[in-house]
């Protein structure tokens, strides 16, 4: 009996639910996979009890309630600038995930060749080979992480057709400046490539200009499917409700995937997020404020105690070199950590084809407390974190 298609073969479980397992084993504090400890808006929260109550609870439209979809155009015009019509070039998903996985089920034949940004999450790299795609990364160096875009062009070939990009990025925080973004969009236009853009962090931005989506740059909305969800910004990870937004043969490919994949998604939570996006626009504003000073804290607080670590631009995420610790590699590393600490983390090298590049960096979540934040920061402080078999 055969017991996985070839599609999925040597696609690894997904890190984040290996290591939360491996924390709670060990009844660590979790600050591997990104989720915050505290919940988004409690009258968002009481809408979508409402929905649940009051018979909001068969299929919603498939692509979308048509509320949700209208405050989503809102969002994408008055943050910015990007005209999407309801009618057909908006689509709820999901999560991100679902949207993502999708765009490229219904957009990448088998041999086609995409261009990710490694450190890639996880997710890409498992739906382009579920579609018989071949990845290409493009490599991202600690400690600047800056995206090298000669080696972009290098990476792009006949059998391109789709660059994923991802910023704010997970895991490194790190977020394309216009010029990296005015690079990239010369070489799609260039190449008449699509491009996927998960936006999940685009309010989660620290230092520098605010987050731009790479469908403002001339020539672009036209061939850019962007996508994001309320999971980071809004604090409703496990909400799973996402979109995607751009013309309207990319959204109709989108949605001629989802269709047969979910068909319609978390009809009573949808009107809840249309009064997030809508009535609680300025939630991940604070959240962002908040966030910044946890930011602080952990990064401070990590190289004070001798593991450098870099200060992310955006995302919630802060990456560590642990390479004078002496192991083999980060995933060693952080199968053992929640036994020495008693904390928690993610090896970033799995995210890497460039072994050597991930080997020696570790993710750290700081969207957690700040007592967590301060208390694991002791547990590290007090354990040896030196290599041992
Ligand atoms: N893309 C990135 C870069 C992420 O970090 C995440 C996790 N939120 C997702 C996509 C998935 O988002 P969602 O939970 O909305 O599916
Ligand atoms: N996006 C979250 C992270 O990067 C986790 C999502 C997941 O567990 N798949 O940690």
């Amino acid at each position: 009996m055969r017991t996985l298609a070839a599609r999925l073969e040597g696609i690894r479980p997904t890190i984040f639910a290996e290591m939360s397992a491996i924390a709670n084993r060990a009844g660590a504090l979790n600050l591997g996979q990104g989720f915050p400890d505290g919940d988004g808006p409690a009258t968002v929260v009481e809408r979508a009890r409402r929905a649940l109550a009051e018979g909001e609870n068969q299929y919603a439209p498939g692509r979308g309630r048509p509320d949700l979809i209208t405050a989503i155009a809102e969002h994408q015009q008055t943050r910015y600038g990007l005209a999407y019509d309801p009618a057909d070039q908006i689509v709820v998903t999901t999560g991100a995930t679902e949207a993502i996985a999708a765009a490229v089920l219904a957009l990448v034949d088998p041999g086609d060749e995409v261009i990710v940004v490694e450190p890639y999450y996880d997710s890409y790299a498992a739906v382009i080979q579920m579609a018989g795609g071949i990845r290409r990364p493009v490599t991202l160096r600690w400690p600047d992480f800056r995206l090298d875009l000669a080696a972009m062009r290098a990476a792009v070939s006949d059998r391109t057709v789709m660059i994923l990009l991802n910023s704010p990025h997970n895991p490194t925080g790190a977020v394309f400046g216009d010029d990296e973004l005015a690079g990239i969009a010369a070489i799609a236009r260039e190449h008449d490539l699509i491009v996927v853009s998960d936006e999940v962090y685009e309010h989660l931005v620290y230092d520098g200009p605010a987050h731009r989506p790479p469908a403002t740059f001339p020539g672009m909305a036209e061939r850019t499917l962007t996508i994001s969800s309320v999971g980071k910004s809004w604090s409703f990870t496990g909400w799973k409700v996402g979109w995607a937004c751009g013309p309207s043969s990319l959204v109709s490919a989108v949605l001629a995937a989802k269709q047969w994949l979910t068909f319609t998604s978390a009809g009573p939570l949808q009107s809840a997020v249309a009064m997030a996006l809508r009535e609680h626009g300025d939630w991940p504003v604070a959240l962002r404020d908040s966030l910044r000073d946890r930011r602080d804290l952990l990064c401070e607080g990590l190289s004070r105690i001798g593991i450098p670590t870099n200060t992310p631009a955006g995302t919630y995420f802060a990456l560590s070199d642990i390479s004078g610790l002496g192991w083999p590699d980060s995933y060693a590393f952080c199968r053992r950590l929640p036994e020495l600490a008693g904390v928690a983390a993610i090896p970033v090298g799995v995210f890497y084809d460039d072994i050597e590049a991930g080997r020696h960096l570790v993710r750290w979540a700081f969207c957690k407390e700040t007592a967590v934040l301060v208390e694991a920061l002791q547990r590290l402080e007090r354990a040896d974190l030196r290599f041992r078999d």
